[in-house]
């Protein structure tokens, strides 16, 4: 068979796989036999270096092999509980290996007979023990499972570790090394790249760890390569060093930073002056600034806009939701106002009337600054002379999104800001050419925010703090997940909640309610009452996650807060502990799995948003955190993007040299790689349009 077309074949096509493995085997997303051969290890235990018993170390995976030196012992705990013990010894020593309910452990492993066994020990010395050790003859011929690193694949319970490795073995074999490489031989003896069907071998089963870096090396070029291409071909053309505005400095800009209610901070300076480098330079900026809620991003962007401005052009700042467009509205405004500089607001939920006036004002220049939502990259808006684009909380926004707000301009400079950290790798694969500012300092007097992690039995203790804080002048946020109360989801609604405490938890308190779907007329009122202290309660759903300060607010209480995201959990807090107040964070939670006490007490722990992102990575793993899906991007199968960066970066380099030489892949030797190309694009990539 042609062996493109056994890649094709459906699983049950391999040996030993019937319905009802391959049913198993979907569940991981396996399907043909290309998806088998390329289903990765998560890791390896070396199994392939047999210690002495005295070498054993506490703690450790080990291969040993030994002489059993006792009858097999039962000891039964109770029904259906039976524990399996022997001692096992070498020339060194000794050490006692135990299972649970292993019960033809006996007829196995006889007196007398040599054995190899992999492993976890515990115990030093004359107390050394082995917990359900892996266990085979020596002289069976070829070792299956000791003696050779070996493979752990990412499964489910239904699956064992062996079933998998016999099939992908199974596969391999009918692959016979028949791989068709599609790299083009100029690139793989470049970069020198392993052959593909060595590659995929020994990334299964290595047999040195030489192999398998070789191996690995290859295949993460290879998977950051392809995508590369890809995002280059949509994009059309790598924009790096592009042309741009060369803004000049601006004398007034002193002046300006004296005028604000407060000092720089050192960290808002350096980015700042960053910022001023890269608008001072001919070319494009594309710039990242980073920092965590409440570090003050705002102010920096608000100073980038004045330098755009005073340089005659206009600047347009983009925010996810309209109560934070409105309050950066406001403020900003307030600021500009004093420089004569005309701010608009342009949001989704204006009249027509409004709008039409304001989109007139923006083409005619009339509008220096505009702040808005989505809004602002209709179709319809156009700008005199746009020169400085700025996207706030960026997570929010797709590649697209940010890439039709620029054109809005003739290559505007342009920075995203966000408080949600990616990798280093994820940005240059989104953005090729992004440069990264870190805000790393909060302005200086915040308290950090008290966090308590807590369940039901505290609600009545927990009112009646929050009762005292309102009676000494400060604000509470209550935040539900749902909006309103649902049959299949068994959570608080915000609705629902401020129904029920208004009328009975706080009834001699004031109770406000916000939500998304509001009216924004009403949105808004509910929110300047807030801040004008109307309200003591406001109970809400995570519109107000993203932005919104009131300096007043002390204490957030996370409805359900198991349903909830880490990072959500830390931008949520981050609404109190902005004034001179002790700020408190109670998070309500229902969960009770170890995961979720685990995300709540690293909530508790630290308020380091950056610690948190990492730890949630951790928890969820990276496709889901990172939302690479959400980028359009598909899940990466063996690069790792927080340790691949280097490699990454060649792939990159790689693939532009690759492009400039050959713009549409059409020359001979490109000619495998170009439909590999087209593959990916067609299966996986059909959710990335950034022209
Ligand atoms: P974020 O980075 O989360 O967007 P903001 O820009 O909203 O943070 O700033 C948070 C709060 O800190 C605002 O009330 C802002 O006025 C204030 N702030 C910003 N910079 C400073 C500073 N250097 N000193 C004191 N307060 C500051
Ligand atoms: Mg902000």
């Amino acid at each position: 068979m042609d062996i493109k077309e056994l890649l094709k074949k459906n699983v049950q096509y391999i040996k030993g796989v019937g319905e009802a493995r391959a049913k198993l085997l979907h569940k991981l997303g396996i399907y043909d036999v290309e998806d088998i051969i390329t289903y990765f290890p998560r890791d390896y235990e070396d199994r392939s270096r047999l210690k002495k018993i005295n070498e054993l170390i506490d703690g450790e995976s080990c291969a040993f092999e030994g002489i059993i030196a006792s009858k097999v012992s039962q000891h039964r705990f109770r029904k259906g509980l039976t524990l399996y013990k022997v001692l096992i010894k070498d020339e060194t020593g000794a050490i006692t290996a135990s299972w649970f309910n292993q019960h033809y452990i006996g007829k196995v492993l006889r007196i007398g007979e040599r054995f190899i066994f992999f492993g976890r020990i515990s115990g030093r010395y004359k107390n050394l023990e082995v917990q359900s050790p892996v266990y085979e003859k020596h002289d069976i011929g070829e070792a299956r499972n000791v003696l050779k690193i070996v493979p752990v694949y990412p499964s489910t319970a239904d699956l064992t570790q062996n079933t998998i490795r016999a099939t992908i073995s199974s596969a391999l074999e009918m692959v016979g090394g028949k791989l068709e490489d599609f790299l083009p031989k100029s690139i793989l003896s470049e970069h020198q790249l392993s052959e593909i069907n060595y590659s995929i071998q020994q990334i299964h089963f290595p047999k040195s760890d030489e192999d398998f870096k070789n191996a690995r090396y290859r295949l993460v070029f290879e998977e950051l390569f392809l995508l590369q291409l890809c995002l280059l071909s949509v994009k059309k053309s790598f924009e790096k060093d592009k042309k741009g505005i060369e803004f000049k400095n601006v004398p007034e800009m002193d002046d300006f930073i004296k005028m604000l209610p407060f000092k720089l901070t050192n960290a808002q300076k350096k980015v700042f002056e960053e910022i001023e480098k890269d608008m001072e330079s001919n070319n494009v900026m594309n710039r990242l600034v980073q920092g965590d809620v409440g570090s003050g991003k705002t102010i920096v962007a608000v100073l980038a806009l004045f330098k755009a401005i005073r340089n005659g052009y206009q600047g347009a700042l983009m925010v996810p939701t309209e109560i934070l467009a409105e309050q950066h509205y406001k403020s900003i405004s307030e600021l500009m106002g004093r420089y004569d500089i005309n701010t608009a607001l342009l949001t989704g939920s204006q009249t027509k009337k409004q709008k039409t006036k304001i989109l007139e004002e923006i083409k005619s220049g009339e509008v220096q600054i505009v702040i808005g939502t989505h809004a602002l990259i209709e179709d319809n808006i156009e700008f005199k002379n746009l020169g400085l684009v700025i996207t706030d909380e960026q997570h929010r926004f797709g590649v697209r999104q940010r890439s039709l707000l620029s054109k809005k301009g003739e290559d505007p400079d342009a920075i995203v800001m966000t408080a949600t950290p990616i990798p280093r790798t994820l940005a240059l694969i989104l953005y090729g050419d992004l440069d990264i500012s870190i805000i790393d300092e909060l302005p200086p007097g915040r308290k950090p925010v008290k966090t308590y992690p807590v369940d039901d039995g505290m609600r009545e203790r927990i009112n009646n703090f929050i009762i005292k804080e309102v009676r000494q002048g400060r604000q509470v946020y209550i935040v539900c997940p749902l909006v309103e109360e649902s049959e299949e989801i068994n959570a608080k609604s915000a609705v629902q909640h401020a129904e029920k405490i208004a009328k009975d938890d706080f009834k001699d308190l004031r109770v406000g309610l916000i939500y998304g779907k509001m009216k924004a007329k009403d949105k808004e009122e509910v929110m300047r009452s807030f801040v004008g202290g109307e309200i003591d309660i406001l109970v809400s759903t995570t519109v107000i996650e993203v932005g919104v300060n009131v300096p007043n607010a002390s204490i957030m209480v996370i409805e359900n807060a198991e349903r909830f995201g880490l990072a959500q959990l830390h931008q949520l807090r981050g609404r109190v502990g902005r004034g001179e107040y002790q700020s408190h964070c109670i998070l309500y939670s229902e969960g009770k799995t170890e995961v979720c006490r685990e995300r709540m007490k690293i909530m508790q722990k630290t308020n380091d948003g950056f610690i948190i992102s990492e730890k949630d990575l951790d928890l969820r793993g990276p496709g889901e955190f990172f939302g690479t899906r959400q980028h359009g991007i598909p899940e990466l199968k063996i690069a790792n993007l927080y340790e691949d960066i280097d490699i990454l970066k060649k792939a990159q380099e790689a693939a532009i040299t690759l492009i400039n030489d050959d713009k549409d892949l059409e020359r001979e030797e490109n000619f495998k790689l170009k439909t590999k190309m087209l593959e990916i694009l067609s299966e996986k990539l059909y959710n990335i349009t950034m022209n």
